[in-house]
C-alpha cells in the first residue's frame, strides 16, 4: 500500500523537511507554458522535487506509478490558477532602502546581513517568487551564504542566483563610498570596483572565485548613488570589452546597469547579455537588442518608487539622488513601452531592495500599463526570465525536468494581473510554503 499524506489543509512542510516522495497537484486550471494557452483540469505529478509529468483530468493517487515505499501529497487546487513559480531577475536581497541605509553600511556585520537577508528571502518566497537573480550586494559574502543556506533548506527562501560585489569604476555608481570619510572609504572599498582592463579584467574573475553566479556591472551612473555625475556611461568600450571577455570565458553570463544610452549601446555592442533599467534607449539600441538577443530588465517598479520618494519632501533622498529620481522615473513607463513595441526581448525585474521586499509583483502592472498583455507580463517572470538566466532547462515553465515550483491564485490573472500582488500558493521543488 502506498503510504499517504494528507497534507491537503493540514500544514505546510518548513524549509529542510523532509518532502514527499511525489507531490500530486490537481489544478483547476494550468498555465503549464506562459504565452500558451492554460488549460482546464490538469494533473502535475512532481518526484522528488522534480516534475515528472503533466496529465490531463485529475489523475488518482493510485495511478500515479509510485512504488509500495514512496510517500506521496496529494494538493487539491481544483478551484485555482495555478503557474509556474516566478522569477525575478533584478533584487538587492540583502538590504532595504530606508532612512538609516547610509548608517546602516557601517553598521552591520555580514552576520547581521546574512539574518537581515533570510528574512527578505523568506517575504519573497511567500510572494510567489521561487527564484531571484541578486544584481550586486557589495562586497558581502552573505550574500553567498543566504544563497547556498537557501539550497540546503536551512532557511525558506527563493533560489537565488548571485553576481557578489557589483563591477564598476572608482566614484561609479556601484562604489558605495562616495560622501563618506576618506578614512572610512578606504576600510569600504568595494571588491569591483576596478579601472583599466587589467583591473577589471581581474575584478570579474575576483568575483568568480568568490562564487558568483553571473556579473553584474554599472556602465552608466545610477540615480541612488550620492554624486551628481549624470547619467552616462562611465566604463570606456576597452574595459566593457575586458569584463564581458573575462565573464564568458569563465561561463558567466553579464548584466549591465545603464541609464545613459551611449552606456547601453556601448554595453550592447561589447556584448552585454541583459540590460537592467535602460531609460534612455533608442531606435540604434533596439537594434543592437534584436542583433545581439540580449535582454532587457526594464525594473518599473524601482522607477515609480523613487519618483514618490522624491516627491515627498520629508523622504531620506540627499539633493542629487532627488534630482535624478525626478529625471529617471517618468521617462522608464515610456522606455518599455518603445522597447516592447521594437520587438525587445523582456524579462522581468524589480530592483527589489530600492521597493520593498515581498511586494515585486507591483512590477506586473506596470508593465501591462506599458502596453504587455497579462500574459506577456506573466511569461516575462517565468520562460523568458528563466530564459535571461541561461536555465530555460529546468525554470520557466511546468514540463517533465523542470523544478517543482508551482504558485496558484483563486482569481484569473489573464484577466486581471494584479491577482499575482496576492498569491495564495507556493511550491517550491515539491515542497509547500504557503496555502490558502
Ligand atoms: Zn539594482
Amino acid at each position: 500500500m502506498t503510504r499517504l499524506f494528507l497534507l491537503a489543509a493540514l500544514f505546510c512542510l518548513p524549509a529542510g523537511a523532509q518532502a514527499a516522495d511525489y507531490a500530486v497537484v490537481h489544478a483547476g486550471r494550468l498555465l503549464a507554458f506562459p504565452g500558451e494557452e492554460a488549460r482546464s483540469d490538469q494533473t502535475v505529478i512532481i518526484k522528488d522535487g522534480m516534475v515528472e509529468r503533466v496529465a490531463a483530468g485529475f489523475i488518482g493517487q493510485d495511478e500515479i506509478g509510485a512504488s509500495a515505499d514512496d510517500t506521496v501529497a496529494v494538493h487539491d487546487l481544483k478551484n485555482m490558477f495555478v503557474m509556474p513559480g516566478l522569477i525575478d531577475g533584478h533584487v538587492h536581497i540583502l538590504s532595504e532602502n530606508n532612512p538609516r541605509a547610509r548608517l546602516q553600511r557601517v553598521e552591520m556585520s555580514e552576520a547581521d546581513l546574512a539574518i537581515a537577508g533570510a528574512g527578505f528571502a523568506e517575504k519573497t518566497l511567500m510572494a510567489g517568487f521561487t527564484t531571484v537573480r541578486d544584481v550586486g550586494a557589495g562586497s558581502s559574502d552573505a550574500i553567498f551564504a543566504l544563497r547556498d543556506g537557501i539550497a540546503r533548506g536551512d532557511v525558506p527562501g527563493p533560489r537565488l542566483f548571485a553576481s557578489g560585489a557589483t563591477i564598476s569604476v572608482t566614484g561609479g555608481h556601484g562604489d558605495g563610498t562616495q560622501g563618506y570619510t576618506d578614512e572610512i572609504a578606504e576600510l569600504l572599498h568595494s571588491k569591483g570596483v576596478c579601472d583599466g582592463v587589467g583591473e577589471c579584467r581581474k575584478a570579474v574573475r575576483e568575483q568568480v572565485r568568490r562564487g558568483a553566479d553571473h556579473i553584474k556591472l554599472t556602465a552608466t551612473a545610477g540615480v541612488l548613488s550620492n554624486t551628481a555625475a549624470g547619467l552616462e556611461q562611465q566604463f570606456f568600450d576597452d574595459e566593457l570589452k575586458a569584463i564581458m571577455d573575462s565573464a564568458h570565458a569563465m561561463g558567466r553570463k553579464v548584466t549591465a546597469h545603464a541609464h545613459g544610452v551611449n552606456g547601453i549601446n556601448a554595453a550592447l555592442r561589447a556584448g552585454v547579455d541583459s540590460i537592467e533599467h535602460g531609460t534612455y534607449l533608442d531606435n540604434e539600441s533596439i537594434r543592437l537588442f534584436k542583433r545581439t538577443g540580449a535582454y532587457l530588465v526594464p525594473t518599473l517598479l524601482a522607477g515609480a518608487t523613487v519618483v514618490e520618494w522624491a516627491e515627498d519632501p520629508t523622504s531620506f533622498l540627499l539633493p542629487p539622488q532627488r534630482a535624478k529620481a525626478l529625471q529617471v522615473g517618468p521617462v522608464m513607463h515610456d522606455m518599455a513601452k518603445r522597447a516592447h513595441e521594437g520587438g525587445v526581448k523582456i524579462a522581468f525585474g524589480t530592483d527589489t531592495g530600492v521597493s520593498k521586499h515581498g511586494e515585486n509583483a507591483r512590477e506586473f502592472a506596470l508593465l501591462v500599463s506599458a502596453g504587455m498583455t497579462p500574459m506577456e507580463a506573466i511569461r516575462a517572470a517565468t520562460v523568458a526570465g528563466a530564459d535571461n538566466l541561461g536555465k530555460s532547462d529546468v525554470l520557466g515553465s511546468i514540463a517533465p525536468g523542470k523544478y517543482g515550483d508551482l504558485v496558484a491564485v483563486e482569481g484569473d490573472p489573464l484577466s486581471d494581473v494584479t491577482e499575482l500582488e496576492d498569491i495564495d500558493f507556493v511550491m517550491k521543488e515539491g515542497v509547500v510554503y504557503k496555502r490558502p
